[in-house]
């Protein structure tokens, strides 16, 4: 979903809700001809979600439980046994979920993982939080035609985070999924791993959310519609250090974000690596740490988007 920014009261161009996710989105067309407007002025921001949205892995409010498996347990199964037969971690854990339902005769299928969406924590300020991003943005914008995006690029389960509160509140959401197949164990269908993350992170560069769409292909940075310097990643831990690290190589910003009140040894690790501009407890309330760091980081984006509208204007002209 679009936050619409209009500054000054000014109505601006509505742009549509997404459709099916990242199947039916088209490239940003190019400017024509003559009609020419400055087009960087898409501010993107974009979620991990387990220990970054919600405080745990978004299979242990629901499907765990459900199949009678401890937590724990679980991962700390799914890690050894991946490590033990050298086979990827995510792939690991998305097959055992699934040995575990079925050792158990508890048949899951696409519409259970949605509905276990609902029992997913999230930490405190999440929902309320896009509208104050989105209120502040526009408090704070003197440039016209501005638009919030909020994205989701996470190893988690798709069909879970679209049980969430606040799926409708995310542009596009990246993340593992099943192929269902009547009769069949759900089958990993996409899996996103840590460094796999950074291919969404370029689609969202690049407009081209659309996996149909080969991402490869050279692309000058001027026709890039949501330049690196328009987005913010929020992540919490290892798992996302490639993504951080393409960030803020490529003139992005990057915020980690720790448990209120637990241990921020991990975050204190990534910001003394240069892999964060900022870290914060993961509290998304209005005047939190993570808000007023957040809304700093808008504003030198709001101010970088003006300059470069000015360089912009000044060069069709001369
Ligand atoms: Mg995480």
């Amino acid at each position: 979903m679009i936050e619409r920014v209009s500054a000054g009261g000014r109505s601006e161009r509505e742009e549509p809700a997404p459709r099916a996710r990242s199947r039916s989105m088209k490239p940003a067309k190019p400017a024509k001809p003559g009609k020419a407007a400055f087009d960087k002025k898409t501010i993107a921001l974009v979620y991990d979600f387990d220990g970054t949205l919600s405080p745990r892995p978004m299979q242990d409010y629901a499907f765990l439980p459900q199949i009678g498996a401890d937590a724990a347990a679980f991962w700390k199964e799914s890690n050894e046994l991946a490590r033990r037969e050298g086979a990827d971690a995510l792939i690991t854990y998305m097959r055992l979920m699934y040995k575990k339902a079925k050792a158990k005769n508890v048949r899951i299928d696409r519409a259970d993982l949605v509905a276990q969406g609902a029992n997913v924590e999230l930490f405190p300020g999440v929902e309320d939080w896009f509208d104050a991003i989105a209120d502040y943005v526009k408090l704070r914008s003197e440039s016209h035609g501005l638009s919030l995006r909020h994205y989701v690029i996470s190893a988690g389960l798709t069909e879970i985070i679209e049980g969430t509160k606040i799926y409708k509140r995310f542009h596009n959401v990246f993340a593992s999924e099943f192929w269902f197949e009547a009769y069949e164990l759900p089958f990993p269908k996409r899996v996103i791993t840590d460094t796999g993350k950074t291919q969404y992170l370029f689609r969202i560069n690049k407009g081209l959310e659309d996996l149909r769409v080969n991402i490869n292909a050279h692309m000058d940075e001027a026709k890039r519609p949501i330049p690196f310097s328009n987005m913010i990643y929020f992540g919490d831990g290892d798992t996302d250090v490639p993504s951080m690290a393409v960030m803020r190589k490529n003139g992005g910003h990057a915020v980690a974000v720790h448990p209120p009140g637990k241990a921020k040894k991990k975050c204190v690790e990534l910001f003394k690596a240069g892999r964060c501009d900022f870290f914060a407890p993961a509290d998304y309330r209005r005047g939190s740490d993570l808000f007023k760091r957040t809304c700093l980081l808008l504003d030198r984006i709001l101010a970088d988007i003006r300059v470069a509208e000015e360089m912009w204007r000044l060069g069709r002209g001369v």
